[in-house]
């Protein structure tokens, strides 16, 4: 797995530009979305970002060793019993309800966030208690109020329009020095929604927050898998688990070191395709736990030799493209990545490994 840290940074610039208003901040949880989290934050800080999202207290605490004196968001909030934890490291939890509010008081001196739903129903104080509980924030120092919108990548839904009236009534409700919507795909919904402050995740790491649209993102991440045996086969042969795939003529089937176990999703199955080079290789069979099969009738022998790689995720065959094709999202492509790819870090500057 090769990371392109050069089109990481690329990539902030690029979302920064797009800002007509506010500032940039990065979402980097679940180790960076899978591509490594000490190198994406410490190219991220380079790159001028001040602030940082994760999901929980241990992506926190991890990423406070990473970058000692940036602001660190924690969406989860704050759970019972670990707003010392959360002060020692110097976190602003995202407040979710009233019970993290009132978690919070011992500590309210320090900063914190304040979620509020405006239409995703999973975390954040109801448009009620926006209303009838906004007393229990005084004293609390809320230095961001935030939302967040489910349709963002379908300009057209008129559930953003929604979402945004609901917001903007709601935050001022609230005293807070900033106020942020926006995830990726909303900062393209245009400057309406992009507040002081937008957090973008996906598209930091090459996915297209304009699903549809051509995709503004230089792409960060190639996936390569080793060839291990090739081997000739004709019908009536199968290839795989469950005999899915039956060779209907002779052909050359090459079985790569990668699996669902690697994150390879099973669902690429029958329908994944690999390049070698220039030439497209189509998955046949099923993908199985560490292997994965290819046919490779088409490709000339020069370019089969054992150990050889092959694209998975590469030039002509973006994430994207892999998620449409495993029926999934960029996002579960990333995310699923798996421990045993070696992984190298492309850069200008000096190493830091
Ligand atoms: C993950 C997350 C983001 C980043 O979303 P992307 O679509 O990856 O840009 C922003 N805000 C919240 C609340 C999130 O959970």
């Amino acid at each position: 797995m090769t990371i392109d840290l050069r089109a990481l940074a690329q990539n902030y610039q690029t979302l920064k530009n797009q800002l007509s208003t506010g500032k940039l901040a990065a979402v980097v949880k679940a180790n960076a979305y899978g591509l490594g989290v000490k190198e994406a934050a410490l190219t991220l800080d380079k790159a001028g970002c001040e602030t940082f999202f994760v999901a929980t207290l241990e992506e926190g605490i991890e990423l406070r060793h990473i970058l000692p004196a940036t602001n660190i968001h924690i969406f989860h909030g704050v759970l019972p019993g670990t707003a010392s934890e959360l002060v020692a490291h110097n976190l602003v939890p995202i407040l979710n309800s009233v019970d993290q509010i009132e978690e919070w008081r011992p500590k309210a001196e320090h900063t914190a966030g304040l979620h509020i739903d405006s239409g995703m129903s999973r975390l954040g104080l109801t448009p009620a208690e926006c209303e009838n509980e906004v007393d229990r924030l005084k004293g609390i120092n809320i230095d961001l109020v935030m939302s967040h919108l489910a349709c963002a990548e379908e300009p057209a839904n008129p559930k953003n329009q929604e979402q945004l009236a609901l917001f903007n009534g709601l935050k001022s409700l609230i005293p807070a020095d900033q106020a942020s919507l926006a995830a990726s795909s909303g900062i393209f919904l245009g400057p309406d929604f992009q507040f002081d402050l937008s957090r973008a995740g996906v598209a930091l790491y090459g996915v297209n927050p304009m699903p549809g649209r051509s995709n503004p993102m230089a792409q960060v991440i190639r996936l390569q898998a080793k060839i291990l045996q090739v081997r000739s086969v004709d019908t009536p042969q199968t290839v795989g688990y469950g005999a899915t795939h039956q060779a209907t003529k002779p052909a050359k089937i090459a079985t790569l070191g990668v699996g669902y176990a690697d994150g390879y999703l099973r669902s690429l199955s029958n329908t994944g395709t690999a390049y070698i080079d220039d030439y497209e290789v189509p998955v046949v069979g099923r993908v199985s736990m560490d292997l994965t099969t290819v046919d490779v009738t088409d490709v000339p022998d020069a370019l089969l030799q054992t150990g050889r790689l092959v694209d998975l995720i590469g030039p002509h065959n973006p994430v994207d493209q892999v998620a449409a094709q495993a029926g999934t999202i960029g996002y579960e492509i990333l995310t699923s990545l798996g421990q045993r790819y070696e992984r190298r870090y492309i850069s200008d500057g000096p190493s830091r490994a």
